[in-house]
């Protein structure tokens, strides 16, 4: 077991995408803590699915949450204690089906939070629904004659919903991955990664991937040069797409006032209790 691992026996499919998500996230992890960020204070959340399941294989404290909810569940951790790095991974379908209106409002919020979207295109864990990004014509359990809808564009979504930070990532390419979210972790506001994530079992999109993606150079100078390299479909761009600075929410609440740093002493809180009673 290394640094940032679990006893926990990994179940996820040999060659799953996953892996190399959990491996990239360890290495970014790591490179966070070399930086002088405390373990302990760097806290995840994930979602239900099967990404869900890196919380029990990447040693952070957290919380497992429930479906679609762990861009909301980071939120409130960051809320409740500023001082926290917080993490979210969310699968395509758990954020953008049960979840979407948690992400588009973090996002808008520009809540101090960083969200990784293990977009596989399907629900996996329950073998092998469509979900929102799922190709058109995708044939699964849930659209037998094939999807009828056009997929959602989770980078073009998080552009236009005000995200301050957003990449995409590829978990063959597993440095520039790691890269991705250790930028995106140092990012102040919120910072979205959508990785690429093949399903090896339902939606194996490895050959496909391997041929569409390519490295972006520089992080485009503008919002609009974002916006079109987001929405190209004959190639797959990794690498940032937009980073820009804008007020946190957190910030804006609280100005310079912390919830923990305030925080009454135990002592103090008996005192006034004392004190109402006593009134
Ligand atoms: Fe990975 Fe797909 Fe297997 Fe789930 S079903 S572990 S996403 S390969």
């Amino acid at each position: 077991m290394d640094d940032l691992g679990t006893p926990a026996q990994i179940t996820w499919c040999p060659g799953c995408g996953n892996f190399g998500i959990l491996n990239a996230a360890k290495k970014a992890v790591t490179a966070l803590i070399q930086k002088g960020v405390k373990r302990e204070n760097i806290v995840m959340a994930s979602g239900i699915g099967c990404h869900g399941k890196i919380y029990d294989y990447l040693g952070l404290s957290g919380i497992h949450s429930i479906h679609g909810r762990a861009a909301a569940t980071v939120q409130g951790t960051k809320i409740a204690n500023p001082d926290l790095k917080v993490i979210a991974f969310v699968g395509d379908g758990d954020s953008l089906g049960e979840g979407i209106s948690h992400l588009i409002f973090a996002a808008k919020r520009n809540a101090d939070v960083t969200v990784v979207m293990h977009d596989n295109g399907v629900y996996g864990l329950t073998t092998g629904q469509f979900t929102p990004t799922s190709e058109k014509g995708f044939k699964s359990p849930s659209t037998p004659r094939g999807s009828i809808e056009d997929p959602l564009n989770p980078l073009v979504m998080m552009l236009v919903a005000g995200a301050t930070f957003v990449a995409r990532g590829y978990p063959v390419k597993l440095d520039h991955l790691a890269e991705m979210l250790f930028r995106a972790m140092e990012h102040k506001g919120f910072s979205f990664v959508e990785v690429l994530q093949p399903c090896v079992s339902f939606n194996n999109t490895y050959e496909k991937y391997n041929k569409l993606v390519e490295i972006l150079g520089d992080v485009p100078g503008t919002y609009g040069e974002a916006m079109a390299l987001a929405g190209r479909k004959d190639r797959l761009p990794i690498g940032i797409f937009y980073e820009a600075e804008k007020p946190v929410f957190h910030e804006e609440l609280y100005g310079e006032w912390n919830p923990v740093a305030a925080r009454l002493s135990r002592e103090e809180r008996i005192k006034r209790v004392e004190g109402i009673l006593s009134s």
